[in-house]
């Protein structure tokens, strides 16, 4: 079951029905494991779910070349046919837009509106899969269009006209779907996502709450079911603004969720290595590839000598570096050295390349030199400056500063910083800053210093 876009701190916030059903279902005996340094590797769902599928680099060059999404998955899915699998393909993203639509595309594709055309597209798609069931899919984008007056599901409220949230007839689809199968005694492998919080706002996947536990509590009463729920990256709440300011959101962006629910006798499926394995690597650095050689345990998938899975234990010391991502913005390790606070050192340095910036930046932008004040700030403590591994190269500081000779009617006056220092930690700059006491007060000394950085400015 494939959440799109939630990161696990979102999913601790918004889910807390959830939550609590999965900590129930673990209490009465079925092992719900979650895997705390589940790793992004990209911020992009396109390349974390062909690396759900095959298991490879997706950015190494030789794992996409002249393959569409769907060709990577279709190879999973034949294996799972020749492995004697029932399999369903259930999505709420209409065929006609979606991140991975296009037969024959290499890359995420523009975005075509035409209904005939993607119709076509989608019949040879579950024809190049093999799907036995693939749910609301067809209906989907008529669902969307007559409900959203376009072809995204989950845009808007994601009510259908009968008042109920789309989600709810998936999940039970869904089930019956799977409920049908385990009364014919078949195997099965079902692929379930959701965009439902796919709408730019935090935690707008909401309704999932509502019907998610009663689906896990039904699935779970099938002792042979194993069920695996993740997303592949954080809201997009990070973007701009937050990123700059407050690198916390590095970490929605970068740890989203994955629990495994084991089938009841896990010991049928899994020697006792592998249970240790599964076990110990809720606390060990993971990523989407690890979980691929999990499911290609049950198919048959050679896993390569250098690929790493879920059943091996992997090294408490394995970072980042260790494995590609799909990035080329500023990153965040989810295993290191997510927070620690400044050394002495580095505050001096903050506070210096804090005045240095203000300096600066009042005198650009101000028409008179004098009346906007020279800041300098106090030296903060290592609990107000905080310091965050970006990957190879430098680190992200962030954390207030009092302004030391000034204060406005006996309040102090404070400054947020973000800034970056190289690996050496020789040199910082400045990101981002803000003021978090109201400077619209100052307006009427900022008009007289003509300056259009009124945040910046203390008037003398
Ligand atoms: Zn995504």
């Amino acid at each position: 079951m494939f959440v799109d876009t939630m990161s696990r701190t979102e999913f601790y916030y918004g889910m807390t029905r959830t939550v609590k059903a999965l900590k129930r279902i673990h209490a009465a005996g079925r092992k719900v494991l979650e895997y705390k340094l589940f790793q992004s590797i990209s911020t992009g769902t396109y390349w974390h779910m062909n690396n759900l599928w095959n298991g490879l680099n997706a950015t190494s060059g030789n794992s996409l070349n002249n393959e569409s999404y769907f060709q990577v998955a279709a190879k999973f899915f034949s294996k799972l046919k020749e492995a004697g699998y029932k399999t369903a393909y259930h999505r709420d993203v209409c065929y006609a837009q979606t991140w991975s639509n296009l037969v024959g595309a290499r890359t995420v594709p523009a975005r075509p509106v035409n209904f005939t055309e993607s119709y076509a597209d989608y019949q040879r798609i579950s024809k190049l899969l093999q799907i036995d069931d693939d749910g609301l899919n067809k209906p989907s984008c008529e669902m969307a269009r007559s409900t959203t007056g376009n072809v995204n599901t989950w845009a808007k409220d994601g009510k259908c006209f009968n008042g109920r949230n789309y989600v709810e007839d998936q999940l039970k689809y869904l089930m019956e779907t799977q409920k049908q199968w385990i009364l014919q005694d078949r195997k099965f492998f079902s692929f379930f996502e959701t965009c439902v919080n796919h709408r730019f706002s935090l935690m707008s996947g909401m309704e999932l709450d509502i019907f998610l536990p009663d689906y896990l509590e039904k699935i779970t009463r099938y002792d042979n079911v194993m069920t695996v729920i993740l997303s592949d990256h954080g809201n997009k709440f990070d973007r701009n603004y937050m990123k700059g300011a407050y690198p916390e959101a590095y970490v929605d962006q970068y740890n989203p969720f994955l629990f495994i629910i084991l089938p009841k006798n896990s010991q049928m499926y899994f020697d006792e290595k592998e249970l240790r394995a599964l076990e110990v690597n809720q606390d060990r650095l993971a990523s989407i590839r690890e979980l691929h050689y999990l499911l290609a345990k049950f198919v048959d998938v050679p896993k390569p000598a250098e690929a790493l899975t879920l059943l091996e234990e992997i090294s408490r010391d394995r970072s980042c570096n260790d494995f590609p991502r799909k990035d080329n913005i500023k990153r965040l390790c989810i295993c290191e050295h997510t927070k620690m606070p400044a050394t002495d050192p580095e505050l001096s340095a903050i506070v210096q390349t804090a005045q240095n910036y203000m300096k600066k930046r009042v005198n650009k932008n101000s028409k008179r030199k004098d009346c906007c004040l020279n800041i300098t700030f106090d030296k903060p403590n290592s609990s107000s400056f905080y310091k965050y591994f970006n990957g190879k190269d430098d680190w992200t500081y962030t954390g207030t500063l009092r302004v030391a000779n000034f204060t406005y009617q006996n309040s102090d006056v404070i400054f947020t910083f973000s800034m970056i220092a190289d690996k050496g930690m020789n040199k910082f700059s400045v990101q981002h800053f803000d003021r978090i006491d109201s400077y619209s007060r100052f307006e009427f000394c900022t008009s007289k210093c003509k300056t259009d950085l009124v945040k910046a400015c203390l008037c003398k």
